[in-house]
């Protein structure tokens, strides 16, 4: 890049690739590297920690440039995704010759942009995660319904449903997308999404390049999709097609995703349940990470799926956990199994590199050995009895390959290489001509061998060699003090390089044996490659074959793994009802179960009987006192009952969940800014629209981040309203003791507490969970066991001894509560009155229509409102 006014050849190739690569970096191939210029090498240097140098100068000014070596790309290319970043490759597209062929010595290498790597659309083993599916989603609007597709490319499943544009966040939490594009134009569109042309998103467009990809001529084969559903699959495929430059990876035909089949749970809630990821990001820490046993990456991909969207209707999850539990019963099958699993390799995603042309051999070896081991995997279960109806039905799908495998076993080598380009993948036997080409091979490199002992013999120089590199091919070659008696004019070698202490040469007999090598190497290399087509054809014609066989190891390992969670920690089968209760004895957390048992602490379990006479309880107690455990390890039960796995309990009976809900009360909102308890509020009026009396609701501490008097006012017409007008299960947290008093006036909400006790001075929470009030809060004793300084603890003492008189006389903070109407009756009075602008304001608005930044700004403007009025 030289710095004359008008750019270079080279300058002006790079910025019209770069106006080609938008906003995403582009890696411009350089012989062995990838040079990166101006700011995308100013970013890149940032994230990998490379040195940032410069190259020649653009208009006037040095060209800040950086690079990676090609050999070594992938790694740096998952630190740049993973940082956010997305790169356009432009490689060379014709050879130094060929462009000098073109157009004369001085000519410019051509380059194409071939591929775009994003964090949707990888395929890469090393740039994937095996145990966490890769997804892409499009998303999109029409008329009032939000279409999703998705698809994990890795593997090639994609499936379309649509919801609300009220529900929209939590759908995209449950997908949890690493890449989501949306229509350029799009209000609502989330944050983070990346916009792509309106005219990506038609319905008809998306319906013709849906049947286009499956060679369908109509979808109806795949389900009923809607409008949204095609519109949201059309930009899918669309930039699919973009990012891989008209090559489409591997994509299954669409399944519909039913939102009914599934319990809903929206993004606050898998935060705090701490589903598949901990609060503070990564895996560790998680609900996933503390049961999952599977041995196999694809297993481990499922479970999670499974985790994060728990099915609704009993069928399917008692076909589940009649699954875990015949594994359950039989641990020397279940040990088999299992060790026959560990062998597998991930032929899901094997395949999809395949699909994708980005496969080597070594995918089709795996390919090869997983088919092979799925037959195992299928005579070991075949020949069990009483065989589960989920496994029957999972059980045709692992066998049938045996056309195939017997190829691939043929044709490859017992463990083939990542480079397609490396020689020698094609098994012996497979190609007669092939082992020809190579026989003829073997017998020139032989006869180089003795043609280097006859030439030692015949110059008397036992130092002479035959060497072999890139530049010169096969040469002989002596040391320097050597060289006069080949220089001979009839010697019968000639001359090549001479270099400091060595001198070359070639002679007609080593030429001869070089070509015959370079022939024979070039067509056994074509030959092979040809071959490699061939096996790639063969493996995509089966391609959903393959990948029903993955699918169904993946169940199998997820059962095996179940079971195997369930006989490690004691835990049961749990019974699924349509009643609705919550009935578990003795459950635990497994997260903190876990983590005590770490320190050799143990897990005091407790009971939980929610029903229909008695669906709310209050729960009371000191700090750390294991409140919020209690709560979370009752949701954390229903979610792996519904997820059709065995839960942490002696035994639990559970009433079919729709909505699950889980709010934690903000608990500095100093810190935190105001919003806070803003936020908490918003959630907490989603659950009181959204729940229904199928919904299981648990709330900690709700209230806690605003002041005393607000906060116990706001806890205690949730409670109410959710008892009165919800009518769901729900466990409410709450330090306020006031709220004891709603147990008067409430028939279905009793009191209890996690019990503690004060011995010598000190506190000991015994986790223990017990029927009534908590009597007091020893907060106080807490602040001790905190190490706060005796001094202060003494001092607030003696304020609280004066807090507590007063309120003895006067009755307290919630002094003539009691005398309230209950909520619906009170709600039913506000309906007498004459309706003001405020109220028809507020009947217009579709709660489920705005997303919690709308309904802020609308209670924002609403408060204005009713300020002025
Ligand atoms: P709270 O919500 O009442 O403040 P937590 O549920 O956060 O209390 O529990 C505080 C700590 O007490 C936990 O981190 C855990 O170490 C311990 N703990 C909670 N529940 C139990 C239990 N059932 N058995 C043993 N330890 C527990």
């Amino acid at each position: 890049m030289s710095g004359s006014a008008t750019p270079t050849p080279m300058m002006a190739q790079y910025l019209a690739l770069k106006a080609e690569a938008g906003d995403c970096l582009l890696f411009y191939r350089m012989g062995d590297f990838f040079e990166l210029f101006f700011d995308d090498a100013r970013t890149a240097a940032g994230v990998l920690d490379i040195a940032l140098t410069s190259r020649g100068e653009h208009e006037g000014k040095p060209v800040p440039m950086c690079g990676v070596p090609v050999h070594a790309a992938e790694s740096y290319l998952a630190r740049l995704i993973r940082a956010g970043c997305r790169v356009a490759i432009a490689e060379q597209v014709e050879s130094p010759e060929e462009a000098r062929q073109r157009g004369g010595s001085k000519a410019l290498v051509a380059r194409d942009i071939v591929r775009f790597v994003t964090a949707g659309t990888l395929t890469e083993e090393t740039l994937l995660n095996p145990r966490r599916a890769n997804v892409l989603a499009a998303a999109c609007e029409v008329r009032g319904c939000c279409g999703i597709a998705w698809c994990d490319i890795s593997t090639g499943r994609m499936e379309l449903e649509e919801c609300a544009p009220g529900s929209l966040a939590a759908t995209l939490a449950r997908i949890g997308a690493s890449e989501i594009v949306t229509p350029e134009d799009w209000q609502n569109a989330p944050g983070e999404a990346l916009p792509r042309p309106r005219s990506d998103f038609g319905s008809e467009e998306g319906e013709r390049r849906l049947k286009a990809v499956h060679g369908v001529a109509t979808l109806d084969g795949f389900g009923a999709f809607s409008r949204a559903m095609l519109a949201a699959a059309g930009a899918l495929i669309a930039y699919l097609d973009h990012a891989g430059r008209g090559k489409l990876p591997l994509l299954l035909p669409p399944v519909l995703h039913a939102s009914t089949a599934h319990m809903a749970m929206d993004a606050a809630t898998r935060a705090s349940l701490e589903i598949v990821e901990a609060q503070g990001g990564g895996r560790a820490g998680s609900l996933l990470a503390a049961i999952d046993r599977c041995v196999t990456g694809a297993g481990a991909r499922l479970l999670a799926e499974d985790l994060s969207a728990p099915l609704a209707i009993a069928q399917p999850i008692e076909q589940r956990l009649a699954f875990v539990r015949w594994l359950h019963g039989d641990p020397l099958l279940r040990a088999d199994l299992r060790g026959a699993l560990r062998a597998l390799p991930d032929i899901g995603r094997a395949l999809g590199r395949i699909v994708a042309e980005r496969g080597s051999p070594r995918d089709l070896g795996q390919i090869r050995d997983g088919l092979d081991q799925a037959r195992v995997i299928f005579e070991l279960l075949r020949t069990r009895a009483d065989r589960p109806q989920l496994l029957e039905q999972l059980l045709s799908s692992l066998a049938g390959h045996g056309a195939l495998t017997d190829v691939l076993a043929r044709a490859l080598i017992a463990a083939p290489p990542t480079e397609r380009s490396s020689a020698g993948f094609i098994a012996e036997g497979y190609d007669a001509a092939l082992d020809e080409l190579r026989q003829v091979s073997g017998s020139a490199r032989r006869a180089i061998a003795a043609l280097e002992a006859r030439y030692r013999d015949e110059t008397g120089t036992p130092s002479l060699k035959i060497k072999h590199n890139g530049v010169l091919g096969y040469f002989i070659e002596v040391p320097a003090r050597h060289a006069d008696k080949l220089m001979a004019p009839d010697s019968g070698f000639s001359h090549r390089q001479t270099m400091a202490s060595a001198v070359r040469f070639n002679s007609l007999t080593l030429h001869e044996e070089a070509t015959r090598i370079a022939e024979a190497g070039g067509r056994a290399l074509a030959a092979e490659e040809a071959h490699f087509e061939e096996l790639v054809e063969h493996v995509a014609q089966r391609r959903e074959a393959i990948a029903a066989t993955a699918a169904a190891l993946a169940r199998v390992d997820v059962a095996a793994g179940q079971a195997e969670r369930a006989a490690e920690g004691g835990w049961c089968r749990p019974e699924i009802t349509a009643e609705p209760c919550l009935e578990i004895v003795e459950g635990r957390h497994p997260v903190v179960e876990a983590a005590l048992a770490k320190t050799g602490e143990r897990f005091v379990a407790n009971d939980c009987r929610l029903g229909p006479n008695d669906y709310l309880w209050l729960i009371g107690g000191p700090n750390m006192g294991g409140k919020s455990t209690f709560l979370r390890q009752s949701a954390l039960i229903v979610l792996l009952a519904q997820a059709g796995g065995f839960v942490p309990a002696a035994s639990a009976r559970i009433g079919l969940v729709d909505r699950l809900f889980s709010r934690v009360g903000a608990s500095d909102n100093l810190a935190r800014g105001r919003s806070t308890f803003m936020v908490e509020m918003v959630e907490t009026a989603v659950i009181l629209t959204q729940a229904t009396a199928r919904s299981f609701v648990i709330l900690d501490e709700v209230g806690r981040g605003t002041s005393t008097y607000d906060g116990l006012a706001l806890a205690w017409a949730v409670a109410e309203a959710i008892h009165e007008n919800n009518r769901c299960r729900c466990l409410f947290a709450t330090h306020y003791h006031e709220l004891a008093r709603l147990a008067e006036s409430c028939p279905a909400l009793s009191l209890h507490h996690v019990r503690a006790r004060e011995w010598k001075g000190d506190l000991v929470l015994l986790h223990e969970l017990s029927e009534g009030a908590a009597d007091r809060s020893y907060g106080l004793a807490v602040a001790r066991l905190a190490g706060v300084p005796p001094e202060v603890v003494t001092r607030a003492k003696r304020v609280l001894d004066k807090l507590e008189k007063g309120r003895a006389e006067t009755g307290g903070l919630a002094a003539g509560l009691g005398e309230l109407p209950l909520f619906a009756a009170a709600a039913a009075r506000v309906e007498d009155q004459k309706p003001d602008t405020l109220r028809t304001r507020l009947d217009e608005i579709e709660v489920d229509a705005l997303t919690p930044r709308e309904a802020l700004d609308l209670l924002y403007e609403l408060k204005r409102e009713a300020g002025t009025a």
